[in-house]
């Protein structure tokens, strides 16, 4: 089975940031997430892919080995460099990879909280996308999420009727733990049976079969800030998976997708807008009224003489700064057009035009600083 480079996975050059890879991993993550492939099977093995991919390359240590013996540094009993000899070649973040590879997540990051064989909840993730708009105003969106909820007929606890007497678990006899092959690796996981506790009961549920909880959709209302980023991650403590029989729930991870928009495009907070310009609107001055996102409408004075390019700043008009009081601007940049598919008039005008410039001899600074350094030019090669 040959294993595609992990920078082609990643589709980034092997030289990469920290960023870029970051950014790289977030919008195929999106693009490939079961939540928006359902069913499709080649878009979940490109989903694990990616996970697998980002999970190395993002910790510097596992890059470095792959860097130096590729995909050889993370088989089984092989590689070179003292990686091989069984077990799990990662230590301790190897459960990282393993939640990832199924599309959870760990307390991966050492932000989250250490796992422990509690039966805490799984974290789980989707995306949401929103439009431009939404991501300016900010937007309460409602996601659909498959999970574990607490059973409500044992209230979690897992026992039929109150009675929580235990008994050592059949599936791991009582270790808490499962050793299953899973393509290179051995891994030992949590028992799904018992969630690590080793114990069952004896008298279970009939609803959850002891679990203390169940599967159901469960829909939640997010609510998105105004000056979201495309690829914004949010997080919600404990809207997760239902822990096992009572254990903490999980957390939900949200991202965001964002449209792009066909008027605006977006660096941070502050917002850009293109403006055409006619030539002699650029030339003789005016106004030229801009729209913002906020639905207002912006009168942009154009001072007589303005050049392609130019760039007039609207203060506050662009989106707003996360956990901030503060707001980007807004840009209006002019492009100037050249007129085509002339009246005989605009054509006869013009033409008295082009007589009267060739005349004057005079146009912009900019075009006679390019002629005087053309003449510089000249004088240099002595002709
Ligand atoms: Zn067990
Ligand atoms: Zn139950």
């Amino acid at each position: 089975m040959a294993k595609r480079d992990y920078y082609e996975v990643l589709g980034v050059a092997r030289e990469a940031g920290e960023d870029e890879l970051k950014k790289a991993y977030r919008k195929l993550a999106m693009q490939f997430h079961p939540d928006r492939n359902q069913g499709d099977a080649a878009a979940e093995a490109r989903f694990k892919e990616l996970n697998e991919a980002y999970d190395v390359l993002k910790d510097a240590e596992k890059r470095a080995a792959y860097d130096r013996y590729g995909h050889a540094a993370f088989e089984q009993g092989g590689g070179p460099g003292g990686f091989g000899g069984g077990g799990s070649p990662f230590g301790a973040g190897f459960e990282d990879i393993f939640e990832e590879m199924f599309g959870r997540f760990g307390g991966g990051g050492g932000r989250g909280r250490p796992r422990q064989a509690s039966g805490r909840g799984s974290d789980l993730r989707t995306g949401v996308e929103i439009s431009f708009e939404e991501a300016y105003a900010g937007v309460k969106k409602t996601v659909r999420i498959p999970t574990t909820v607490q059973c409500e007929a044992c209230t979690g606890s897992g026992a039929e009727g109150g009675n929580a007497s235990v008994q050592t678990c059949a599936t791991c006899q009582g270790q808490g733990k499962v050793r299953a092959q899973q393509g290179f690796f051995l891994i030992e996981r949590t028992c799904p049976t018992c969630g690590g506790q080793g114990r069952t009961i004896k008298n279970p549920c009939k609803v959850c079969q002891g679990a203390g909880r169940v599967q159901r959709d469960r829909t939640l209302a997010v609510s998105i800030p105004a000056g979201v980023e495309d690829g914004t991650r949010i997080r919600l403590a404990g809207e997760g998976e239902a822990g096992l029989r009572g254990a903490p729930a999980g957390d939900l991870y949200v991202d965001i997708g964002i449209k792009p928009h066909p008027i605006f495009q977006r660096d941070g907070a502050n917002l850009f807008i293109q403006v055409p310009l006619r030539m002699t609107q650029a030339t003789l001055g005016g106004h030229v009224e801009v729209p913002s996102l906020d639905g207002t409408r912006s009168r942009v004075t154009i001072p007589a003489g303005t050049q392609a390019g130019a760039q007039f700043r609207l203060r506050g008009k662009g989106f707003s700064v996360l956990r901030s009081a503060a707001r980007g601007d807004m840009f209006v940049q002019v492009s100037v057009e050249t007129p085509q598919n002339l009246t005989p008039k605009q054509r006869e005008l013009l033409e008295q035009f082009e007589a009267e410039a060739a005349k004057a001899g005079k146009s912009s600074p900019e075009a006679e600083g390019f002629f005087a350094k053309v003449a510089a030019f000249w004088d240099g090669l002595g002709r």
